[in-house]
């Protein structure tokens, strides 16, 4: 260390602008008010879970931050910049915000490497040579290198979401949103992902995790998020949250699934 280098704890204490931001966010279907008056700022390397009932819009505040859906007013931004509304310019931020679904939603005619390989050629005009590269190294760092030339379907669920998480890291995303990304596998599959999602988050990536994994949320998590009804309830780190919630919609969910 230089005498010049900064000490980094007081490079934590400095103020940088959120890499996600929310204000005012609104969205229906129809008559149906699915997120109300979200604001929320999230922080270059935090890790957000978001839990609550079912249909309390964690999933559509999820689509709405790489704009899957539209929203009906407030504003987000991703690295400083609102969410481009079409074209090219929406294809690369949808590269720069990784999503993982519940349903592993690879290329079943594409092997696994193609998988990993195709969208860093077409989105990112990586070189192929290049591109396979990046793609064999991430499947090593998830585990499923040996898989490489098989299709999807030749592959357990569980290995199936890590591939997954390897293409989206193929396009090098600056925040990855995982919506309930264990909840379709067998109870013996769901550790392999958590642990690749916890080395992710050791690694520093920005991470908003949709999950019924309350282990996980408590190990991995910098902030949990609370939501009913379309609004962020309550919110605290995961010590606080899921000793003492301070919402009885809290407490009732907590008391079901704990
Ligand atoms: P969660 O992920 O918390 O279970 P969702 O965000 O999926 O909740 O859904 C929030 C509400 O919006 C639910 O009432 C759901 O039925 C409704 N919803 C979600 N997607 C659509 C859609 N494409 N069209 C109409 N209603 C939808
Ligand atoms: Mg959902």
């Amino acid at each position: 260390m230089t005498e010049n280098s900064a000490d980094p704890h007081e490079a934590e204490a400095v103020p940088t602008a959120p890499l996600v931001s929310l204000r005012g966010v609104n969205k229906h279907f129809g008559a149906l008010h699915v997120l109300r008056d979200i604001d929320l700022d999230i922080a270059q390397g935090e890790v957000v879970v978001l839990i609550g009932p079912s249909g309390s819009g964690k999933s559509t505040l999820c689509r709405t931050i790489n704009r899957l859906e539209t929203i009906d007013s407030g504003t987000i931004e991703v690295d400083g910049r609102p969410l481009p509304a079409e074209g090219r310019e929406l294809a690369r931020l949808r590269a720069r915000v990784g999503m993982v679904f519940q349903s592993f939603n690879l290329f079943a005619h594409k092997t696994v490497l193609q998988n990993v390989v195709l969208a860093q050629v077409k989105v990112g005009r990586v070189p192929k040579d290049e591109a396979e590269r990046t793609a064999r190294e991430l499947l090593e760092r998830v585990g499923v290198a040996a898989q490489a030339d098989k299709y999807p379907s030749q592959l357990s669920g569980g290995q199936q979401q890590r591939v997954a998480i390897a293409r989206a890291l193929a396009m090098d995303p600056k925040v990855m949103l995982f919506d309930e990304p264990t909840s379709a596998l067998d109870p013996e599959m769901v550790n392999e992902v958590l642990e690749v999602m916890r080395s992710l988050a050791a690694r520093g990536m920005t991470m908003v995790v949709v999950t019924h994994e309350m282990g996980f949320a408590r190990s991995a998590a910098n902030r949990v998020l609370f939501m009913a009804d379309g609004r962020i309830v309550e919110q605290n780190t995961p010590e606080a949250f899921f000793t003492a919630p301070s919402s009885d919609r809290a407490k009732d969910f907590l008391s079901k699934i704990l």
